[in-house]
């Protein structure tokens, strides 16, 4: 009897490229991680892995930890530090990465059996690659004054939320492993450096156009414009036309994304132009939120003390961030090409938003007033500081549920009667509707109390709770009964908990 070979490729058999290094030093500096010595592997997607066809268990052998941590490349990795700059607040910032991220390579993605099959060259498909990123593998030239670490803290908050977005269908780098050690990092007090491998089709951001538009560098922006299409923007085509059909694909991309934070209840908390991915993924999870009591206005990161990245803003700060690509891109754009461009922002961002509300809602057709059945219940949210998580979840169980949860008056029968008379009509039935919904609207999101609890123990050298979390966010829309709590506001000795800018 033949043995089936193992599924995937072992550590050392997958095969590394760097095409953003071979674009030359204008855009990137050459840089090799500095690790840290003796750190440990404190958690691994197998999602993640996955993705480019690691065999499972691989993630166990020591050089494994070791890669993860900086203190060893595989063969073929060219590392990298890409340059890029930002409007922060804002503001032009000038240069201002990638001062702790470094490009490691790139490794092709597993092709499916689908398609191998299909006929080659019948359609442009963008390239199938992942780039694996280190955060926090010291200085690159790009460091400023900082020290191109990164602490416990931040990382495992940046290596939970990147597959938990993922696994709520939200657009996002991800993340393939963590890893801790004991070297000291000071920020507002002394912690513990950690790194995360991140993966994701590129990581340029709208800043890397940016920094050489404002140098007045239009060569290099048509560089960087050629090669980010060519690999992802493929159907863009060869014209002239193909730079405004690569910005309008990035401007409904983006408008798509924030439609998806607004449903999901995600604050980014720092939404610079640097932290905008030209793919439109979610990228850097810094003092991120999710909303849990509804409130329009939160504010995730306590140093934004204008408000200007509040939760309720985020659609308008998306379509203020293309407007700064646009300047970016105005030596390969016309105006009134740019103009055309940013006219889909709005309506891609409502269409996609509504349709993400219907199915949260349970609706299968679209009618007129579905915004206002919506706002009407956002209204009740907000004024009885409802958990937006939590609401979503009841209703999907059933009316009684959801009555609980509003608090049992005239008005929540109202609304509730509202959705009744709306979803009359549905030929699935009551129970089929519900469970519908229960696909959509999860049960666990990443609340903060839950990655505090998971980075209080990591920082304790128990890795025990990240991996916890990790697996009931691998899974967000099933039951966990043995942690049910984490599906809850936080108790009482976490209210108020407030999350810095600093990582
Ligand atoms: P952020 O607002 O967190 O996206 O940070 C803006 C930029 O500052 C990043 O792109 C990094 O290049 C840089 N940066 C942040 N923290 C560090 C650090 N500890 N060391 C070096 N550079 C950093
Ligand atoms: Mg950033």
């Amino acid at each position: 009897m033949a043995i089936a070979p193992p599924r995937g490729k072992a550590l050392d058999e997958l095969r590394f490229a760097n095409s953003f290094a071979s674009l030359g030093g204008a855009f990137s500096e050459r840089r090799t991680p500095t690790g840290i010595p003796g750190a440990r592997l404190v958690s691994f997607s197998p999602e993640a892995g996955a993705l480019i066809d690691l065999r499972a268990g691989e993630e166990r052998r020591l050089e494994f930890a070791e890669l993860v941590a900086g203190n060893a490349l595989l063969d073929g990795m060219e590392p990298v530090a890409g340059m890029y700059g930002g409007h922060q607040f804002g503001v032009w910032a000038g240069q201002l990465g990638d001062g702790r991220a470094i490009l490691l390579g790139e490794v092709p993605a597993p092709s499916t059996d689908d398609e191998r099959d299909a006929a080659p060259g019948k359609r442009r498909e963008p390239v199938d690659t992942w780039e694996l990123q280190i955060k926090g593998g010291g200085l690159t030239a790009f460091s400023r004054f900082a020290d191109g670490r990164a602490v416990v803290r931040s990382t495992v908050r940046e290596f939970l939320a990147s597959e938990a977005m993922h696994h709520l269908g939200v657009p996002t780098t991800r993340a393939l492993a963590m890893a801790a050690g004991d070297e000291p990092v000071l920020r507002e007090r002394v912690e513990r450096a950690a790194t995360v491998i991140r993966m994701a089709p590129t990581f340029v951001r709208f800043g890397s156009f940016e920094i050489f538009h404002y140098r007045k560098q239009h060569e290099r922006v048509r560089t960087l414009a050629d090669y980010v299409i060519d690999r992802f923007y493929p159907e863009c085509g060869d014209e002239a036309d193909r730079y405004a059909r690569f910005f309008t694909a990035v401007v409904e991309r983006t408008a798509a994304l924030m439609a998806h934070w607004q449903a999901v209840g995600f604050a980014h908390g720092v939404m610079n132009t640097d932290n905008f991915s030209i793919l439109g993924l979610t990228l850097d999870y810094g003092p991120y939120g999710f909303v849990e009591e509804y409130e329009p206005g939160f504010i995730c990161n306590h140093s934004d003390e204008s408000g200007r990245y509040a939760f309720d803003r985020q659609p308008t700060i998306g379509l203020w961030n293309c407007y700064a690509l646009a300047e970016a891109l105005s030596s390969l754009i016309s105006k009134d090409e740019i103009e055309a461009a940013l006219a889909r922002y709005e309506h891609v961002y409502r269409a996609t938003f509504l349709a993400l509300l219907r199915a949260k809602l349970g609706v299968l057709d679209a009618r007129d007033d579905d915004a206002d059945l919506a706002l009407e219940l956002f209204r009740m949210l907000e004024a009885r500081r409802i958990d937006w998580t939590n609401f979503w979840r009841a209703l999907s169980h059933d009316d009684a549920t959801a009555l609980t949860l509003l608090g049992d008056d005239e008005s929540s029968r109202a609304w509730l009667e509202r959705y009744a008379r709306r979803v009359v009509d549905d030929p699935r039935g009551d129970d089929e509707r519900r469970a519908a919904m229960r696909v959509v609207n999860p049960k666990y999101v990443l609340r903060n109390w839950v990655a505090q609890e998971a980075i209080a123990a990591c920082e304790a050298g128990d890795d025990s709770v990240v991996n916890a979390v990790l697996d009931v966010l691998r899974a967000p829309f099933d039951e966990h009964p043995n942690r049910e709590a984490w599906a809850h506001p936080a108790p009482a000795q976490y209210r108020g908990l407030s999350v810095s800018c600093s990582s």
